[in-house]
């Protein structure tokens, strides 16, 4: 048993008050994901507008049964990192699986997302001293963490404003020995893309490197779901995306050349400091790449219930910003309307994401629509009336 009292709870305390005092404190609740985009949430079962499960894997049988086979064959645990003893045949298949998918000649995976990003892009800026760094304003927090462990300073230009990056890399760029742009192919908040055959393009006339997270591209968008970077074969240098999102597992990859593998395998510190992931995650991933491929009716599908969204929030006077893709944002203003609205459409069975500040800008508060192929149009139709409702009591 801890100690009642650690010298540290009182530091702590203080500022979880902090957060409190500025009502952005919070609590970890328990849910479990149902069939049919539902959500089962302190007993009640919810419409599930919230999670990231897009195309309904996480709860598909044939990556559930392949985890429990190759758990079953091969282990729970894969007993080391991948350079000392964790790389078994599984992890070398399917990371030549991934890199077919991603149409690069190879791909390497890591425990999460965040990992990915926090690991991969300092190991890239080592890589090339003084190298000038250029990022999109809504790049998710992993990727600063990556940029904040290389102690490099960012330029970030203004969201998807690919003049004012190229204005950047002439004016800051120009005399750097090396210039790196990282952005996403789907942004998670807005739901809106990055143009990757421009950023490309932009990327070439300046002798600059290109770094994409397709964490919300990968499975939902391109070529049989391979992502947006897909669309631009050899137009992008660093492609990463994560499994915990459309593809409804765990983990995350980088794809690109072999020697960005090879170099990464060797100076990605969460690449090498870290145990191999198991088998069950593995096995996952391997049926997910069976399944995805074959997924066009449901993407179709996705794209859809995006549109029938839209018109309906627009009909509603409701701001959905650039949204072209499965995350549909309403923007509602501040905090306290959104907050309020959120719980409305939670009383009336729909879970949404209330994104506020720090996440998103002060002002822009906004419920965070995901869709997923599970969802039928009558669960959209039925989303927007309650939202009309909520809307209503609480006005701007
Ligand atoms: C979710 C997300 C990540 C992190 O991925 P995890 O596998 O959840 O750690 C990274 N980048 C973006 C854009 C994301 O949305």
């Amino acid at each position: 048993m801890s100690r009642p009292h650690s010298p540290l709870d009182a530091p702590l305390r203080q500022a979880l008050d902090k957060i409190e005092q500025a009502g952005r404190r919070r609590v970890l609740r328990a849910a479990s994901m149902a069939p049919q985009g539902r959500i089962v949430r302190d007993g009640r079962e919810l419409v599930d507008f919230a999670s990231n499960d897009y195309l309904g894997l996480a709860t598909h049988p044939l990556p559930a049964q392949r985890a429990g086979e190759w758990a079953q064959e091969l282990g729970t645990g894969s007993g080391a990192s991948r350079l000392v003893t964790g790389t078994s045949a599984a992890h070398l298949a399917v990371e030549a699986r991934l890199a077919a998918f991603k149409k690069c000649e190879a791909a390497m995976i890591f425990a999460s997302g965040w990992q990915a990003n926090a690991a991969t892009i300092p190991a890239l800026i080592a890589a090339m001293p003084g190298v000038a760094v250029f990022s999109d304003r809504l790049i998710h927090a992993s990727m600063h963490a990556g940029i904040a462990a290389s102690g490099v300073r960012q330029h970030r230009f203004r969201h998807n404003d690919l003049a004012h990056l190229e204005e950047l890399l002439a004016t800051k760029g120009a005399e750097a020995p090396a210039r790196l742009i990282l952005t996403e192919s789907v942004f998670s908040m807005d739901g809106d893309r990055a143009d990757v055959a421009e950023l490309s393009a932009i990327a070439r006339r300046h002798d600059a490197i290109l770094y994409v997270d397709e964490a919300h591209a990968t499975g939902v968008l391109g070529p049989q779901g391979a992502g947006l970077c897909a669309e631009v074969p050899e137009g992008v240098d660093v492609v990463m995306g994560t499994f915990s999102k459309a593809l409804g597992g765990f983990g995350a990859y980088v794809a690109g050349s072999q020697v960005l593998i090879d170099y990464l395998a060797n100076a990605a510190s969460g690449f090498v400091f870290t145990t191999a992931p198991p088998p069950a995650i593995l096995g996952a991933l391997d049926a997910t790449l069976d399944l995805v491929p074959t997924m066009d009716a449901e993407r179709a599908h996705l794209a859809a219930l995006g549109d029938r969204l839209r018109d309906g929030l627009a009909t509603l006077g409701l701001d959905h910003g650039g949204s072209s893709t499965q995350i549909v944002p309403a923007v509602l203003g501040t905090e306290a309307r959104t907050m309020a609205i959120a719980a409305a459409l939670e009383d009336a069975g729909f879970l949404t994401g209330a994104i506020r500040p720090p996440t998103v800008p002060t002002g822009t508060s906004r419920l965070r629509i995901a869709l997923r192929a599970t969802h039928g149009m009558a669960d959209v139709d039925a989303l927007l009336a309650a939202l009309a409702e909520a809307v209503k009591a609480n006005p701007a």
